[in-house]
């Protein structure tokens, strides 16, 4: 048997993997084997070669060590394509409640998103805000804690939002604000949501947009214009107002985009000049007082 067991197993299931198998049964002894004593195991990956001192001492004990039976089938037979994911239409969203909706969300099926995500991310901040903040999606920080702008261009947002005198941590309308996106769970690899998977989850968002019936919408970056507003071309939209049942719309760039130039110290501070006049406009529009500087 080439190398350690766990490498065998590896072999065993990129080979079932190559035909197409999605599950693998694996006996109590080898999934203990297979889980911790291959932590590097990555499928995608040509298998790491590994000088053969480099490995410590074999600790297990002996029965770990059995020669590995080829799993029975609880997997397709070779050739067929795996099972189908399951995916529902979503619930009409149309009359919940804020525990209906959450409820409905955190349940979801209806695009194939929900199979590969850790958390759904559904929002943040006040439900009764003045000002609401929509982005693209979840993307690795904001799956695992399932909170929405965690990330490095969520900091980013979160001091936008204090620079406008609002607060996300806030719970008052006074400085409260809320923040959701247009997909609820986190599309592979950070990609733009496809669009089925925004048209999909538009629903609850647009339920969203009427429960907290925000004074005014900031949309992030091209994803949200294109799926709420039905609009391309964020350069040019960014700063002018557009409006959604009869609320202010304001599109600007994502935070993600200016941190692009974050090396660029001219250019980051131009492109952050951009977002900051558009959210003044939304300032202005709404009365926010902007903070007094702190030194
Ligand atoms: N980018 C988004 O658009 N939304 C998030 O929640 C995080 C990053």
């Amino acid at each position: 048997m080439p190398g350690s067991l766990a490498e065998e197993l590896k072999r065993i299931l990129a080979l079932q993997k190559a035909k197409g198998a999605r599950y693998a049964w694996l006996s109590p002894q080898n999934a203990q084997a297979f889980f911790f004593s291959a932590p590097q195991l990555n499928m995608q990956r040509p298998p790491m070669a590994q000088p053969p001192m480099a490995q410590p001492p074999m600790q297990r004990p002996p029965m770990q060590q059995r020669p590995i039976t080829p799993p029975p089938s609880p997997q397709p037979p070779p050739n067929q394509p795996p099972a189908p994911l399951e995916i529902k239409a979503a619930t009409p969203a149309a009359s919940l409640d804020w525990e209906q909706l959450s409820e409905a969300i955190h349940s979801c099926k209806a695009c194939p998103l929900y199979a590969g995500k850790r958390n759904y991310v559904m929002d943040d901040g006040f439900r009764q805000a003045r000002v609401m903040f929509i982005g693209e999606g979840p993307g690795e920080d904001e799956d695992k804690q399932g909170v929405p702008f965690v990330g490095r261009a969520g900091q980013l947002l979160t001091r936008m939002i204090l620079a406008m005198g609002l607060d996300r941590t806030a719970r008052d309308a006074e400085r409260g604000c809320y923040i959701a996106n247009i997909v609820k769970c986190r599309p592979p690899g950070n990609r733009n949501p496809e669009p089925e998977e925004g048209t999909a989850c538009l629903p609850y968002l647009h339920r969203q947009i009427e429960l907290v019936k925000p004074e005014a919408i900031i949309l992030l970056g091209a994803v949200p214009l294109n799926f709420l507003m039905n609009r391309r071309g964020i350069t040019s939209a960014r700063g002018k107002w557009l409006e959604y049942k009869g609320i202010p719309v304001m599109p600007t760039f994502h935070p993600a985009y200016l941190l692009r130039f974050e090396r660029n110290r001219e250019q980051f501070i131009a492109e952050k000049r951009k977002v900051w006049s558009d959210l003044q406009q939304v300032m202005v529009r709404l009365g926010l007082k902007q903070p007094p500087r702190q030194n």
